[in-house]
This record gives structure tokens, sequence and C-alpha cells, in this order.
């Protein structure tokens, strides 16, 4: 059975670790093989092997850098069907989705910050009648990214990406759940010949390796995305150290509807925000909120796009709507739409355990559920299930629309629906998220902010943010 291996100082090492978990292919229930539970011994390997790689790294140029990005972009892009493959198992989400979003963003992360950190300003002078200043941005050192299972490679990249350019050494983490796209990409970076050390890999349990990375001394900053209740046990460990910390959490996020909107895009549009990769992305809308109007119509055709979704196994092209990524993550789901019920709902669509035949038959696969008869401060519009669970919610007003929507303690995201661009601009002014779609979902401009308000996040990740994160500035003053 394939042991995955921890990728440090430009190679795959044997582990010091004896603790190993198992790897599930969520599509089919079956074990495919075997990743290290790094320990204390393999995490300080890796930051040792990052402390030595970081002189040498941060000296080089930064057109130098950019060049290693930008081939570690094309190694990805010649290999993009095996990685592709790799992401569809290891997540259970279609190839198709693996192969149009997943693995082309991983390629354009390293792309765009290799390009984009050429405009950056790492330095400049301020000059008063009393002083000359010369301000500049110099990398942090060994800095760390760990990423959760739902985009592995996706974000994973996200993070590593800006960190390198800036002439930052990397130890990352990626999911336990979801590591093969991390492991392979140990073997890119060997290829395009990255110096040893610059950026390693480590595998594990949150718990374990992720908590020994936090508490590291030598790591001078945490990139994570996650869950909430991650962020915050993240939050208290990395203090003890005043580590630098960008968290990417968790979201709720409401898509607001008003009965002017272009009805056929809106409609198409939600059922791909709602159900995208099994309901699985922080983005996706789980709370939709419908303008009274146009309730009962958009419920009805909601619930009919919705059931005609293909439920199937990932690697069949015919597939929309694939596995769930683990069995705890399905079990977490079941629990939820169980908890509906028992808080009064009407499951309208969906709810049930779906059973493919063949390769497939254990595999984790739920129908797409809509639920409606809630009302806002239940658990199911309160908590973040993170799977392909949404309610239906009626408003009247565009005062009604803007409370419920602020009514969770999450804001990463939302969608506003009409075709009235004042009202869209109001309402998006007065609601809590960090980014706000209007008439359109997961738009992404790379060089733009990211990330969430309140519960949903500390920091912003993307464009400029991401390369202040990962650097540090100084102030050199003369008198004049
Ligand atoms: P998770 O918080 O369980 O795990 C995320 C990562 O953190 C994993 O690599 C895990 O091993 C590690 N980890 C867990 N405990 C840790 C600890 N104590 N110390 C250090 N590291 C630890 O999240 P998940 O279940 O993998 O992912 C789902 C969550 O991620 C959802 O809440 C989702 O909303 C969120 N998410 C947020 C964004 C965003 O951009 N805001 C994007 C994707 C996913």
């Amino acid at each position: 059975m394939e042991l995955i291996q921890n990728y440090i100082s430009g190679k795959y090492v044997d582990p010091r670790s004896n603790s190993k978990l198992e790897l599930h292919e969520p599509a089919t229930g079956v074990v495919y093989g075997q990743l290290i539970d790094s320990n204390s011994e393999d995490v300080q390997e890796a930051v040792s092997s990052a402390k030595n790689a970081f002189p040498s790294w941060s000296a080089l140029s930064l057109v130098d850098r950019s060049n290693y990005l930008m081939a570690i972009a094309e190694e990805i892009n010649n290999q993009a069907d095996n990685f592709s493959k790799f992401e569809s198992r290891d997540t259970g989400k279609p190839l198709s989705l693996a192969r149009s979003l997943d693995i082309p963003r991983a390629i354009s992360n390293f792309k765009f910050f290799a390009e984009h950190a050429k405009d950056f300003k790492f330095e400049w002078d301020l000059i008063s009648d009393v002083s000359i200043n010369h301000v500049s941005r110099s990398p942090l050192g060994v800095v760390c990214c760990i990423s959760p299972w739902n985009l592995p490679l996706y974000l994973f990249t996200w993070k590593i990406a800006p960190a390198l350019v800036t002439g930052n050494t990397v130890v990352a983490k990626p999911s336990e759940v979801t590591p093969y796209t991390a492991y392979l990409l140990g073997d890119v970076c060997s290829k395009v010949g990255l110096p040893p050390g610059v950026l390693n890999i480590v595998h594990g349990k949150g718990s374990t390796t992720g908590e020994l990375l936090v508490n590291n001394k030598e790591i001078k900053a945490i990139s994570f995305t996650g869950g909430t209740s991650t962020g915050k046990l993240i939050f208290k460990n990395a203090s003890d150290s005043f580590k630098k910390l960008s968290l990417e959490m968790g979201g709720k996020n409401p898509a607001v509807i008003f009965d002017d909107c272009d009805y056929d895009l809106m409609l198409e549009t939600v059922v791909r925000s709602s159900f995208s990769n099994q309901g699985q992305i922080c983005l996706c809308s789980s709370r939709i909120l419908v303008q009274s109007s146009i309730y009962e119509k958009f419920k009805s055709d909601f619930c009919s796009k919705v059931s005609g979704l293909v439920i199937g196994d990932p690697m069949d092209p015919m597939t929309q709507f694939g596995a769930i990524s683990s069995e705890q993550h399905f079990l977490k789901i079941k629990k939820y739409i169980e908890i509906a019920i028992e808080e009064g709902a009407s499951v309208l669509t969906g709810g049930n355990v779906e059973k493919l035949n063949g390769r497939c038959s254990k595999g984790w696969y739920l129908q797409p559920t809509i639920i409606e008869g809630l009302n806002h401060s239940s658990r199911l519009n309160q908590e973040e299930i993170f799977g392909p669970v949404v309610t239906l919610q009626p408003f009247s007003t565009e005062l009604d629309a803007v409370e419920m929507a602020n009514s969770t303690d999450y804001g990463l995201s939302a969608t506003i629906w009409t075709k009235d661009l004042d009202k869209g601009q109001r309402v998006s002014s007065s609601i809590d998220a960090g980014i706000i779609w209007i008439n359109c979902w997961l738009l992404r401009d790379l060089r733009t902010p990211f990330g969430g308000m309140k519960n949903s996040g500390l920091g912003r990740e993307g464009g400029d943010d991401a390369l202040k994160f990962f650097t540090e500035q100084k102030n050199i003053c003369l008198p004049k």
C-alpha cells in the first residue's frame, strides 16, 4: 500500500513517526494508502531544513524566485491530467471539476504571484524637512501554511506561492484527509530544481502535526484556512510566540434574491453556488433568501433543477455531483438533516443517502438537499454545515433581507440578485461579508483582497495583502 511521505530538503524522506493514518477514496470508501502522522522530530527536521535554506533563497533576486514559481506552474500544467485524477480520487469531487477548477487555479496561483510580485512596492523613501526615511519590506523567515480538504491543491498553493515569491521558506501541511496532490507537488519542485529546503511538505493530523507547527518557535507566521473552531485554537496556541496569523475560516453565506433579478441567470447560478463540489466550498450559498413575491415559483424551479443533478462516480464525465469527502463529514451532514427535521423543517428535495452500484456501492453519497420552514435563529441557519444542504427563507423588504443576511456570526461571502444596481450596491454596503457578488458567483480577480469578517476570518489573502502578510516592514531614518 502506498505510503505518503514527507518532502523535506528536496526529497521524500522516511518518517521518524511510527504513527500512520489510512487514506480513503470517498467515491468507493476503499483505503488506497497510508499517511504519516508526523511527530516533533519530523516537524523539526522540516523546520530546520527551511531555516537552512532561508539565507540563500531570500538573497535571490525577485525575478529568479518568480522564475521558479513559473517553472512550478508549467510542470503542474504538464501533469494536469494526473493532478486532476488524484484530486478527484482524494476528494470525491467530479473529475471534470478538478480539471476545470482546482488544477487550473493551482497553476494560476503560481503564475499570478510570480507576476504580481514584480509590481509590488518592496521599498520606498519618505523625505521630510528633518528626516530621510527608507522603508523596506523583507521576508519573515520560515513560515507555515496549513490548508483544508475541500480545494486541496488550490488552497495549498494559494498560500505557498506568495510566501515563496517574497523570499520566505515554507513548511506546509495539507489536510490529512486529502494530501495526495500536495504530495505530488514535492516531485514537481524537485523536477524544476527548486533549491532543497525552500518548500517542505509535512503530513499529519491537525491535533499532532498541526499543533507542533503552530507551537514551533522558529516559525514566524501561520497562514491557515479551515474551520472556525480550529482557527480559534490556532489563535490561542500561536499567541505564546506572537506569530503573525492569517486565518480564513468558515461561512454561512446568504444568497439574496430580489424579484427584479434576471431570473434564468439567477436560477442557474444559485444551483451552482449552492451545490458545486457537493456544497463543500467555503463560498457556497447555504441560506437562500427569496423575496416573497417569487418565493413559490423559485422553490418549485430550484427543487426541480437540483433534483435533476446527476449524482455518480466522480470519474464518470456525466457526473455533476460526486461523493462527500470523508465518512466523518458524511455523518456530520446527515446529522444536520436530522436536526432540521427535529427543528420542524420540511425537506423539499433530497435528504437521503444516495446508493450507487458497482465500484461506488460503499462510497459516501448524499442527495443535494433543500430545506424550508426554519426561522433564521435555527441551528440549520446559524451553524456551518459545509455540505449539500441549503435552506430557503422568504423575505419581504430590503431591510428584512439585510437583517436575515447579517443574522449569523459568520461573514465570508454573499450573493445578491437584482437588476437594480443601486439596490445591489445599497444592500452590499449593509451586509457584513468580505466578498459580495452581485449577479454572479465565484468570479475571482486574484488581485482583490480575499477573506471574511466576524468569525469567518482574520486578515486578507490575495494580491498585495498576501505579499504584505508574508513580509515585515522596517524603517531606516537619517537626519536631513
Ligand atoms: P479543519 O479546521 O478541520 O482543518 C484545516 C487544516 O487545519 C487541516 O490541515 C488540519 O489538519 C489542520 N488543523 C486541524 N487542527 C489543527 C490544530 N489544532 N492546529 C493546527 N492545524 C490544525 O478544516 P477542514 O475540515 O479541513 O475544512 C473545512 C473548513 O474549512 C470549513 O469550515 C470551511 O468553511 C473552511 N474553509 C474556509 C475557506 C476560506 O477561504 N475562508 C476555504 C476553504 C475552507
